[in-house]
């Protein structure tokens, strides 16, 4: 996939993103990270065709995503967006078969291909056991892997997914880890996700995107973007980087804003509380 040049703004007045430009390489996992508002989402809109760009082009196997219908670019493009919704009463069979969708057409009907999907879909999320509960029944962690299957089921060789990890305490946001990381090296899903964890980035992607204030500032393998020079310019966050024999490269914060002492405002004090007698 090509990003090249691309200019988006939601209200023809503030552009949110500035001339971005790279390439997404298949097979890989890219990651996108950045600051709150910075245009990840935005730009994750624009490469998946739903939101048009002012200027500028995204290409996927030489043509334009503009250029495809709906359907024939949801057969190669899935999206687990950063908040879903569903009414809270369909099971997870159901919701997991609407990612079929795009494969339908008024005339055709594939039961067998249908039904294929989304056994594959329930089997890689591990949700067999979850098939018949409804979404109100289920946990954040298995939740978020619903949505992970109905895009699965889309069978497309692209992925991506927004915050994939967002409210999942430690155990769960490893197990969407590792479910992507078998899914791009036993599938060869080309993933593009965005995450907020500098360390499960570091350690789940082949490519890092940095962004700050709708510009890429970095792109690279990790070990290259995540400098402690980076960080401080995309956060203002003081960090060290250590290297570690199990974990590999890994990173903690320190501070923030120049000093590199955590800043504390001097009349947020602890108030006193005045007991009267
Ligand atoms: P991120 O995903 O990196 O947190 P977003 O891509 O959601 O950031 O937002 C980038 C900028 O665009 C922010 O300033 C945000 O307020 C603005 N923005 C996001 N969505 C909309 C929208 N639908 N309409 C107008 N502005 C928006
Ligand atoms: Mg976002």
């Amino acid at each position: 996939m090509d990003i090249k040049d691309i200019t988006f703004s939601y209200d023809r007045k503030t552009d949110r993103l500035h001339a971005i430009n790279a390439v997404i390489e298949r097979g890989r996992i890219t990651t996108i990270i950045g600051p709150n508002g910075c245009g990840k989402s935005t730009l994750l809109s624009v490469m998946s065709n739903n939101a048009a760009p002012r200027m500028g082009q995204v290409v996927l196997d030489g043509k334009e995503i503009a250029h495809y219908k709906p359907k024939e670019l949801a057969r190669q493009l899935a999206v687990v967006h950063q908040q879903n919704e569903a009414p809270s009463d369909l099971t997870v069979e159901k919701l997991v078969s609407f990612g079929r969708l795009p494969h339908k057409s008024m005339f055709t009907t594939n039961r067998d291909e249908d039904e294929e999907a989304v056994e594959w879909a329930i089997a890689c999320t591990n949700l067999e056991e979850r098939r018949t509960r409804t979404l109100d029944q289920l946990s954040g962690g298995e939740r978020q892997r619903v949505w992970i299957a109905m895009a699965l089921a889309q069978r497309t060789p692209i992925l991506f997914l927004d915050e994939p990890t967002t409210y999942l305490d430690m155990y769960y946001q490893l197990e969407i880890l590792e479910l992507i990381r078998q899914l791009n090296k036993e599938h060869g899903l080309t993933i593009v996700m965005v995450l907020h964890d500098m360390n499960q980035a570091i350690r789940y992607s082949d490519v890092m995107i940095a962004m700050k204030e709708g510009r890429i500032i970095a792109n690279g393998p990790p070990t290259e973007v995540v400098t402690s020079e980076l960080i401080q310019e995309v956060y203002g966050v003081k960090v060290v980087i250590r290297q570690d024999d199990e974990a590999g490269m890994y990173l903690i914060p320190i501070g923030v804003g120049a000093s590199g002492h955590l800043h504390v405002q001097r009349e947020c004090k602890v108030p006193v509380l005045e007991l009267s007698h």
